[in-house]
């Protein structure tokens, strides 16, 4: 229930605006309450939710079985630290280790933990199977990136904004045009340890790779002696139509870097999986997170890992996502320029003669559609993957209705 204390849109805007640091430039949209694919604003105002978290919520808003899980386990336990195990534990890392086919799971919070998990177990794998030198590691990544905040994940951005002012930066990266086989090969030699890519790259604008791209990635990885680190945080489990991205072009990369959805909206949980000849390598005292794998995070992922065994929501992403490219596709010359994506996942690049994409998700917003632009005219629609055919439609109509 939207509760009478509570303040009304422009009050709770400027409270916002007060009291936290500016990190943000939120759309003016108070939400109080959500279920499925709709989310309700502090003034009872509908809106279908075409972000979804940044594809967080694929399941939706409290799915029903998602908060089942997390109210059973709230009532037992939540927080042990990995000093000692808990029963949760083994049973999450069996079902992502089954999900993703790999031996092990190293379970973090965030995303940008998994990619620093990944950066570290590269680079320990480096020196002590490959034989790099000592502190020589290299790690070769896309422009246009989008790892994570931490300072070592900015140190190999290449978004001003993400970077600037922020130095000094983490050596160890060398980066090259995303979609380039050359130019990849090219920044490969014996002190490469890994190759880091989001098989789709997802803040940039779901820019999809040329086809044969990341088969080129698994061959070049494996002939160097690389390791493939796949970003998934955004792109997996389920967003594309198939369980991972990678899975397009029926490639394995060493370790898969999860998150996001892995968390079915409720807590941070992130991971990564690799086989025992990678994450094996890692010693006791060496990496970890006290709240990485806690029994609050591994109850809701054991549900997700569930969810998704089922094969039903790659199903329905894979054929409404034809239904929104179609849609989209309609729109080209009518306001939009370009549309790009797979499955459920489409970056759309708005006619910058006619407006801004800031501007563009706010005429959606106020037509009941929310979505947030990426960078300039770009904007990114991801709905929760258990859309309905006639809300997909609505969101299409509402689109279609602010370009013109
Ligand atoms: C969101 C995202 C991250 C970072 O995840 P956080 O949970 O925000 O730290 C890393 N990689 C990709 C591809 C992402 O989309």
């Amino acid at each position: 229930m939207i509760t009478a204390h509570q303040l009304r849109t422009p009050d709770a805007v400027a409270d916002a605006q007060r009291w936290t640091a500016h990190n943000y430039h939120p759309l003016p949209v108070v939400i109080a309450e959500a279920e499925g694919v709709w989310v309700t604003d502090v003034d009872g105002r509908r809106y279908l939710d075409c972000l979804a978290g940044y594809s967080a919520l694929n399941f939706g808003h409290r799915h029903p079985r998602l908060i089942a899980a997390a109210h059973a386990q709230l009532d037992r336990l939540t927080l042990t630290s990995r000093a000692f195990l808990h029963d949760q534990f083994a049973e999450f890392c069996r079902g992502l280790a089954e999900l993703t086919g790999k031996d092990l799971v190293l379970p973090m919070n965030s995303g940008a933990e998994a990619v620093e998990t990944a950066i570290k177990v590269a680079r320990k794998w480096g020196y002590q199977v490959k034989g790099v030198p000592h502190d020589q590691a290299t790690i070769v990544v896309a422009e246009n990136n989008f790892h994570g905040r931490t300072t070592t994940i900015i140190s190999f951005s290449t978004d001003a904004g993400a970077r600037d002012e922020f130095g000094p930066f983490a050596p160890g990266f060398r980066i090259v045009p995303y979609g380039d086989l050359d130019a990849l090969a090219a920044a490969i030699d014996e002190t490469t340890v890994g190759v880091l890519l989001e098989p789709i790259q997802g803040e940039s604008g779901v820019i999809v790779p040329p086809p044969g791209y990341l088969r080129g990635v698994r061959t070049l990885c494996t002939a160097q002696r690389v390791l493939f680190l796949a970003d998934e945080i955004q792109s997996g489990l389920g967003r594309t139509g198939a369980t991972f991205a990678c899975d397009h072009e029926g490639v394995v990369p060493d370790m898969y870097l999860l998150g996001k959805a892995l968390g079915g909206g409720i807590v941070p949980v992130s991971a990564v999986a690799a086989d025992r000849d990678v994450l094996g390598i890692l010693r006791p005292g060496e990496h970890g997170s006290t709240f990485g794998g806690n029994p609050l995070a591994c109850a809701v992922a054991i549900e997700v890992v569930e969810l998704l065994r089922t094969g039903e929501f790659q199903r329905r992403s894979r054929l409404l996502g034809d239904q929104l490219h179609s849609g989209l596709r309609e729109l080209v010359g009518r306001g939009l320029v370009e549309v790009r994506g797979r499955g459920l996942w489409a970056g759309i690049d708005i006619d910058p003669a006619r407006m801004t994409g800031r501007e563009a998700c706010e005429l959606l917003a106020e037509r009941g559609v929310l979505a947030k632009d990426t960078h300039g005219s770009t904007l990114r629609l991801a709905p929760p993957l258990i859309i309905e055919p006639e809300e997909l439609d609505f969101a299409l109509t509402q689109l279609a209705a602010v370009l013109s």
